[in-house]
C-alpha cells in the first residue's frame, strides 16, 4: 500500500525523523489558513505547494511550486487542486489532484548552500537483508544517476540480527561528505529512518531529496512510502491511511469481493483458481500469441456467485475480447464449477465475448458434458494448450 507524501512524512516524524513541516489542504482557502499557521510557527513566510498524488516527478509536471506570499499560496493552490497532473510516472491523462501539501520553504539562504541527497531503504532480495541506498546526487532521477554515474550510489546492508549499527550510520554521513553538526544530524536521521522502516513494516522508503539546509539541519523534503499490505493487520492506524481514489477502481472493487485481481493491458480475460495456475495461464496465453487482460485468482471456492462476480469484474475492462476460464478441480469438483459458470452466464443474460472453459481434475468429463450440452455460447477444452489455441481461434 502506498502513502501520500504528507502521510509518509507524518509517519517518519512520529519516529523522530526530521521533516519539512507542512499541512495538507483540500481547498485554496484551507491552503491559506495552513500557510498562516506555518508562518506563525516558523516565520519564513515562503511556502511550497505540493500536489498530493501517488506518483513521483511531480516537480517536473508542475505539481510543486513556490509561493512567496499568501496571495500566491491561494492562486497556486487553486491551480493545482483539481488539475490532472501529468508526470513522467503517470499515464498520459495524468492523475487528478484532490489535495495539496502546504510546506514551509526550507531552501532559505544562510551560511552554506542547501544540498540535496538521495536516500532509500528497501529489501535486497538477493541477500535477504534490508539496505540503505544513498547518494550525493539527490533531487534528480536516481535511475539516471544509476545509469550515468553508478559510483555515486552507495549501499549499506543491515544484518537483521544486529540492526543498523552506529558505525554504519556514521559511514553514511561520511560518504555523503558531511562534517560537524551536519554529520551528527545525518547519523540521527539515518537511524531514525531505519527504525521507522522496520517498525512500520514498510517495503520501501524513498526520500528524494534529503536536504541539508543552509544551517546544517538534515530533513526529509519528500517521502515515498510503501507499506507491506500483508502486515497491515498489525497496523490498524496505518491501514486507515489508504486512499482508494489513487488506485485502479476495478482492482478496488475486486478486492472488496475477495478476488485477487490485477488489471493488465491485453485483451484476453482470465478467470483461474490459484495464483500459480493464474500465472501459468497468463504465460500460456502469451506463448500462444495473445496478451492477458488481467490476473484473476478466484480462490478455492469457485461457486456460481464467485464466478458471476468474477465475470462482472473481467467485463468491466473494455479491452477484453475473449475470456479464458481455467479451473483445476481438486477440492472443488469440476461439475460444480461448470454449473456455476452456466448459472452465472444465464443470470447475466448476454455476454458479448466468446468464453473458453477448461476444467480439469475431479469430475472433469461430467463438467465438459454440462458445458457442451448447456446450449450456451461457451467452448470447452480439456487440455491447457487446446484452451489457448481456442482463444487464438476466436480472436482471429
Ligand atoms: P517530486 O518531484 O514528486 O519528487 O517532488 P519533491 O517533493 O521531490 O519536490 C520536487 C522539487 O521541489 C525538489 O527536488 C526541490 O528542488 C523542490 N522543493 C521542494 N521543497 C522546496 C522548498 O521548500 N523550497 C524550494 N525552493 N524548493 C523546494
Ligand atoms: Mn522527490
Amino acid at each position: 500500500m502506498n502513502l501520500h507524501e504528507y502521510q509518509g512524512k507524518e509517519l517518519l516524524s512520529s519516529f523522530g525523523v526530521r521533516i519539512q513541516r507542512g499541512i495538507v489542504a483540500q481547498t485554496a482557502d484551507e491552503a491559506v489558513t495552513a500557510a498562516k499557521k506555518l508562518t506563525e510557527e516558523t516565520g519564513t513566510g515562503w511556502h511550497v505547494i505540493k500536489a498530493q498524488v501517488h506518483a513521483g516527478g511531480r516537480g517536473k509536471g508542475g505539481g510543486v511550486k513556490l509561493a512567496k506570499n499568501l496571495d500566491e499560496v491561494k492562486e497556486i493552490a487553486g491551480q493545482i487542486i483539481g488539475m490532472n497532473l501529468v508526470t513522467p510516472q503517470t499515464s498520459a491523462e495524468g492523475k487528478k489532484v484532490h489535495q495539496v501539501l502546504i510546506a514551509e520553504d526550507v531552501y532559505y539562504p544562510g551560511d552554506n548552500e542547501p544540498e540535496e541527497y538521495y536516500m532509500s531503504v528497501l529489501l535486497n532480495r538477493g541477500t535477504g537483508k534490508n539496505m540503505i541506498m544513498y547518494s550525493t546526487e539527490g533531487g534528480m532521477d536516481i535511475e539516471q544517476v544509476a545509469e550515468e554515474t553508478p559510483h555515486l550510489i552507495f549501499t549499506e546492508e543491515i544484518d537483521p540480527a544486529l540492526g543498523l549499527m552506529p558505525f554504519q550510520a556514521r559511514r553514511v554521513a561520511f560518504n555523503l561528505g558531511l562534517s560537524g553538526v551536519a554529520f551528527k544530524e545525518m547519523t540521527k536521521f539515518v537511524s531514525a529512518l531505519y527504525t521507522a522502516y522496520v517498525k512500520s513494516d514498510a517495503s520501501l522508503f524513498e526520500i528524494n531529496p534529503v536536504l541539508k539546509t543552509s544551517d546544517d539541519k538534515i530533513m526529509a523534503v519528500d517521502s515515498k512510502v510503501t507499506l507491506d499490505s500483508n502486515a497491515l493487520f498489525r497496523h490498524k492506524d496505518l491501514a486507515e491511511l489508504r486512499d482508494k481514489r489513487e488506485e485502479n477502481p476495478i482492482e478496488v472493487e475486486a478486492g472488496e469481493l475477495g478476488l485477487n485481481y490485477v488489471d493488465l493491458d491485453g485483451n484476453v480475460g482470465c478467470m483461474v483458481n490459484g495464483a500459480g495456475l493464474a500465472m501459468a495461464t497468463m504465460d500460456l496465453i502469451k506463448h500462444s500469441g495473445g496478451e492477458p487482460a488481467n490476473f484473476l485468482d478466484v480462490g478455492g471456492t469457485a461457486d456460481a456467485a464467485r464466478v458471476e462476480a468474477a465475470f462482472k469484474i473481467i467485463l468491466k475492462d473494455p479491452n477484453v475480447k475473449a475470456i479464458l476460464i481455467n479451473i483445476f478441480g481438486g477440492i472443488v469438483r469440476c461439475d460444480r464449477v461448470a454449473q456455476g459458470v452456466i448459472d452465472a452466464y444465464k443470470n447475466m443474460g448476454t455476454i458479448n465475448v466468446p468464453i473458453i472453459v477448461r476444467l480439469q481434475g475431479t469430475n472433469a468429463d461430467i463438467a465438459k458434458d454440462l458445458i457442451d450440452n448447456s446450449g450456451l455460447d461457451v467452448l470447452s477444452a480439456t487440455e491447457f494448450q487446446e484452451a489457448a489455441d481456442k482463444v487464438q481461434e476466436v480472436l482471429a
